[in-house]
């Protein structure tokens, strides 16, 4: 089967808004091994909407398009495909209502034109909209698939996943599992060459490098008659990734570092203060993500003035004076200030320059020194991140909460 994705809207022609669900269909299509040769974006026009649709359609056998199914009168998507197919619009009930009563509870009124939206083409497949009021709409004929989904991805995205995606999924005779490993610590080209043997050895299943952010993944796809057996075919690939990298594999699938960062304090019950220079408070931001973290994170502090590290986490006066702020002797002092006054078992700490000014020669621009004690004993790390202001702390909070995951876990 080959697939295309249009993308219905005059706003995402003009760059007014990011195109995010071509890019998240096209994960999707790629995922249940569905090809995609072409996407395209289309204004608010009736004439080349439907020129886009026949185009498409002598090309490849499934359309998915978004956006376009509102109630206003530019909104033409669904009579365009009606139109293509030679099907009438009749009204359907159960969209009425469920239109009805979603206006209802969300306290807005309904509208005479919002009624166009519970038309549908006679033999279509409705997909009832649980988070908006247009219904989306498959119609299959003579080969053909055109798939309407609403524009806002909040409604776009969970319509595919409970509606389109097993509708997709059981006209494929194989389906594409895979499995993803996020990989800390290790760049993306060294990560490639310790497991180029498996990739140039393996058809399926296959396994793909990527690099995303501060990380490496490993994708592993298998191709199989079910589910089970695509998870089998992938379980000793994973093992080996497993042996080859170790604790380097952070996490698997959905996840990232802060989330297991903040698993594994809840799991060890272990109590955590912070006390960052360079990186402002990206540290703690990134904790708080995880909902439940109040029970381990207790405080967390930005000292960004040599004042603050002495009034704040007792940084001596001498070692500010002696070494610097951006020293690994700062750094320890932080990290045991930040746990001694709050009273945790884990205090961890950034100093760093992140430019672009503020460097010299001895010490330049990229240099972070992280401090991490746990349970009395502290250690300090010196790092080099290469990159604008954003990267270098990005790196810096990425590397900090990669430390101290792979200390909890000794
Ligand atoms: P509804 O009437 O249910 O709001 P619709 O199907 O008519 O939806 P549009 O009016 O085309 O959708 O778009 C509504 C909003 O959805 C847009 O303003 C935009 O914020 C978002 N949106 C539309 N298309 C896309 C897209 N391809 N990627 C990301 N967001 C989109």
């Amino acid at each position: 089967m080959k697939a295309e994705i249009i993308a219905v809207g005059t706003e995402i022609l003009l760059g007014d808004i990011l195109n995010t669900n071509a890019q998240y269909l096209a994960l999707q299509l790629a995922e249940l091994g569905i090809d995609v040769h072409y996407q395209t974006v289309v204004g608010d026009n009736p004439q080349r909407l439907e020129n886009t649709i026949f185009h498409a359609f002598s090309r490849a056998n499934i359309i998915i398009t978004t956006g376009g199914l509102g109630p206003t009168e530019d909104d033409l998507t669904k009579e365009t495909g009606a139109k293509y197919f030679e099907e009438e619009l009749v009204l359907d009930e159960r969209a009425l209502k469920r239109m009805e009563s979603y206006f209802y509870k969300t306290g807005r009124t309904m509208t005479e034109n919002n009624r166009k939206q519970a038309f549908v083409p006679k033999n279509g497949k409705v997909l009832y909209n649980d988070n908006g009021t247009a219904p989306g709409i498959i119609i299959e004929k003579n080969n053909k698939i055109l798939i309407m989904l609403p524009g806002p991805p909040k409604e776009t995205v969970p319509m595919f996943e409970q509606q389109v995606k097993p509708y997709l999924a059981q006209k494929q005779e194989y389906t594409f599992i895979s499995r993803v490993l996020r990989i800390a610590g290790v760049g993306e080209s060294i990560m490639e060459t310790m497991v180029k043997d498996l990739i140039d050895s393996q058809t399926n299943p296959t396994i793909a490098p990527y690099a995303k952010d501060s990380e490496s993944i490993l994708r592993i796809t298998a191709k199989a008659k079910s589910e089970q057996e695509a998870e089998k075919m992938i379980a000793p690939v994973a093992e080996e990734i497993y042996r080859r990298f170790g604790h380097d594999v952070y996490g698997e699938g959905e996840t990232n570092m802060q989330t297991v960062v903040a698993e594994l304090l809840i799991q060890k019950q272990k109590t955590i203060a912070t006390a960052e220079s360079c990186t402002g408070g990206a540290i703690a931001s990134a904790l708080v993500e995880y909902p439940g973290i109040s029970s381990v994170f207790l405080d967390g502090c930005v000292t960004y003035s040599n004042a603050s590290k002495q009034k704040r986490l007792d940084v001596k006066a001498e070692t500010l004076q002696k070494y610097g702020a951006v020293s690994p002797e700062t750094a320890k002092e932080m990290a045991e200030g930040a746990a001694k006054t709050a009273g945790t078992h884990i205090g961890l700490a950034t100093t760093g320059i992140a430019g672009p000014d503020g460097g010299t020669e001895q010490k330049p621009v990229g240099l972070v020194y992280i401090g991490l004690t746990i349970d009395g004993v502290t250690q300090t790390k010196e790092c080099h991140f290469v990159g604008n202001r954003e990267k270098i702390r990005t790196r810096a909070v990425y590397t900090a909460l990669d430390w101290l995951r792979r200390e909890l876990l000794k």
